[in-house]
């Protein structure tokens, strides 16, 4: 690793990108998986079937360039979002990590900003270094919390060109506010910042929960992304989205590489949209198995954040990294994101929720100094 590292180091590397590590949550082949937020569900079979339908029709083309505008599914995706939205609002990539890194291309760059909230997601930082955009840390509450009076105080006095608000928040799980949004974009006013609200995990919130969408009109530097990565149990193809003002768009298809959207990867994602019945049912299962965890580590005298996600942030541990290992020497990968005290589970299934639980119940139970 270290001879790997010195031979980076010879290389003409950009300024910014040295001393970095890439992103790298462990891939591990592991029984039971519950570290990166995934739907755990699996593709169900009628959405397997008329994904495999679509991309059998979809081969037939691939000699020529798919369609560069996506049309098709981003008249889905708005249809999907409702609130008004026309296939104008709506832009698409290869993950919503590229949505972001195309919106930070347009609006960030040398010499530019972006704050963030940290704890947040750990690539607002790397998609910033990977456009030489300056990566601002913002401050939260004691609790991870964040005021809207505090966060546009910070907006007022940092003036970046660009804000992440994360929500529900990854890792801490916890949603946003409307007034939060509301508030940041008003104090950017003067210094004309992009808003960007990270929804990655929105069908997760509970009933009622509105979406920053709903504050789209009239607001044309709010950005709401938004991905098929977790609701839809569709991380392996890659589609993320955002919606916008058209001129967002516009400013899009200036950084965006030609055919970006791969006819696969389109195909792909009509049929999910179409098919999307399934999918939004083992929704309501994962919401029931996530407030199960905060339930039941509750029970078990551990302190477990709100969640309005497919992951339960938990705090109440003297040992994380230790509680971390044995869980994995139990067959169960969660997260540990660095947060003194915490650690981080995506709700499984039913069996697999189960099977961490009892895990984490046992090893607490054999080593009681574990818990803080
Ligand atoms: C998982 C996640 C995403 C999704 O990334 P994709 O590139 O769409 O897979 C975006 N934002 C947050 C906060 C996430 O946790």
């Amino acid at each position: 690793m270290n001879d790997q590292l010195e031979r980076l180091n010879r290389l003409p590397l950009r300024a910014n990108l040295r001393g970095i590590s890439p992103y790298g949550a462990p891939q591990l082949d592991v029984p039971i998986l519950l570290n990166v937020n995934e739907n755990t569900h699996g593709v169900p079979l009628n959405v397997r079937e008329a994904i495999t339908a679509a991309v059998t029709e979809a081969a037939t083309g691939l000699n020529r360039y798919p369609d560069r505008e996506f049309t098709t599914l981003r008249q889905d995706l708005a249809d999907y979002l409702g609130h008004g939205l026309g296939a104008e609002n709506i832009w698409a990539a290869n993950g919503s990590n590229e949505v972001l890194q195309q919106i930070l291309q347009a609006f960030g760059g040398p010499g530019r900003s972006v704050l963030g909230f940290p704890p947040t997601y750990s690539m607002y930082p790397l998609l910033a270094s990977g456009t030489d955009t300056e990566y601002l840390r913002g401050v939260r509450a004691d609790d991870y919390g964040l005021s809207a009076e505090d966060a546009a105080r910070q907006v007022r006095e940092l003036k970046p060109n660009i804000v992440f608000l994360c929500s529900p928040n990854n890792p801490t799980g916890t949603g946003l506010g409307l007034d939060v949004v509301e508030q940041v974009y008003a104090a950017g006013a003067e210094s004309q910042t992009i808003v960007i609200v990270d929804e990655a995990y929105h069908e997760f919130a509970h009933d009622g929960t509105p979406s920053a969408l709903t504050l789209l009109e009239g607001r044309e530097r709010l950005i709401v992304s938004r991905t098929m990565s977790k609701a839809f149990a569709l991380a392996g193809a890659r589609v993320g989205y955002m919606a916008a003002a058209p001129e967002v768009t516009d400013a899009l298809r200036l950084v965006r590489l030609p055919y970006h959207l791969s006819a696969i990867t389109q195909a792909t994602a009509i049929a999910a949209l179409t098919h999307r019945e399934a999918l939004m049912a083992d929704v309501e299962d994962i919401k029931v198995q996530r407030d199960r965890i905060v339930s039941e580590l509750t029970r078990l005298g551990l302190k477990p954040a709100a969640s309005d996600s497919n992951y339960v942030f938990f705090g109440g541990l003297a040992d994380p990294g230790t509680v971390w290992q044995q869980l994995l020497d139990a067959g169960v990968l969660i997260r540990d994101v660095g947060i003194p005290g915490h650690l981080r589970v995506t709700a499984g299934t039913e069996p697999e929720t189960t099977a961490f639980l009892a895990a984490l119940a046992e090893i607490l139970d054999h080593a009681p100094e574990l818990r803080s």
